[in-house]
C-alpha cells in the first residue's frame, strides 16, 4: 500500500490562503489513507476542525472509495457537486495519485493534505516499512524473496558490503544486513546464491510508469 504521513499544517493553510480560500471541501481515501489513519473519518474530522479553527467553513467532506480510481473519483465528486461547487478549494488527504485525480475531476485548485512517502507493508498496525521500491526487474527469485534494492540502504545486489559488522548493517545498526540474511534464507532452503545477479535495467522503469491491460500482448508476454 502507499504509505503517508500528515503535511505540514502550515504549508496546507499557506496554500489555502494563496488562492484566497475560505470554504474549503475535504477528500479522504477509503483505501492506503484508510489503513494508515492519514485520510480516514477521523483524520478528515482532525482537519475540519483544523480548518474552522483557522477561521474557514468546510462545506462538505466524502471518503472516496479508492481515490487513485478516475471514474470512482469522477462519480464520487459529481455526487457531492454542490459541496464542492460552493467551496474554494478542495483539500485532498490521499496519496498524490489520488490527490491528481481528485485535480482532474473538479475545477477548483486542489491541494495535498498528506505526503507521500513509500510503498510499504504493514507489519502490525500503524507500523509500515518499505520493501519494494517498484524497480521493474525484481529479483526476488534470486534472493530468497529479500529485496535488496529497498532494503539495503546502499541497494547493493551483490553485499554485504565492506561496512558489515557481525552481520549487523553499516547504516542501520539495529538491523541485520541484507546480504546476509539472504544468504541465511537461501541457506535453509537449500538454495545456493547465483554467482553475481546481473546489473539492473533501469530502462524498465521509464517514467511515467503506464500499462495498458486492454492492449493486445506480444505472443508469450504476460501468459502463464
Ligand atoms: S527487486 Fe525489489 S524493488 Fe525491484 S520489483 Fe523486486 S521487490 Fe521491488
Ligand atoms: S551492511 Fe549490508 S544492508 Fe547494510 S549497507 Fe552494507 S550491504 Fe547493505
Amino acid at each position: 500500500m502507499i504509505i503517508t504521513k500528515p503535511r505540514d499544517w502550515t504549508r496546507i493553510l499557506g496554500n489555502l490562503d494563496e488562492v484566497g480560500a475560505k470554504r474549503v471541501f475535504i477528500m479522504g481515501c477509503g483505501q492506503c489513507a484508510s489503513v494508515a489513519g492519514t485520510g480516514d473519518e477521523k483524520a478528515i474530522l482532525q482537519a475540519k476542525a483544523a480548518l474552522e479553527q483557522s477561521g474557514r467553513e468546510v462545506t462538505g467532506w466524502a471518503i472516496g472509495e479508492v481515490a487513485c480510481h478516475l471514474a470512482a473519483m469522477r462519480l464520487e465528486t459529481r455526487k457531492r457537486h454542490g459541496e464542492i461547487e460552493s467551496a474554494d478549494a478542495v483539500l485532498v488527504l490521499t496519496c498524490g495519485s489520488g490527490v491528481q485525480t481528485v485535480a482532474d475531476s473538479v475545477d477548483k485548485p486542489v491541494f495535498p493534505g498528506l505526503e507521500s512517502v513509500f510503498l510499504g507493508n504493514v507489519i502490525r498496525h500503524g507500523v509500515f516499512e518499505e520493501r519494494c521500491q517498484m524497480c521493474g526487474d525484481c529479483v526476488l527469485d534470486l534472493t530468497a524473496g529479500i529485496c535488496p534494492v529497498t532494503t539495503c540502504p546502499k541497494g547493493l545486489l551483490n553485499g554485504p558490503c565492506g561496512g558489515m559488522w557481525a552481520g549487523k548493517c553499516e547504516v542501520l545498526t539495529d538491523r541485520e544486513c541484507t546480504h546476509v540474511r539472504i544468504q541465511r534464507r537461501l541457506a535453509e532452503q537449500g538454495r545456493t546464491r547465483v554467482a553475481e545477479i546481473p546489473a539492473k535495467d533501469f530502462s524498465k522503469k521509464l517514467k511515467p510508469g503506464s500499462i495498458n491491460m486492454r492492449a493486445p500482448k506480444d505472443e508469450g508476454e504476460g501468459k502463464p
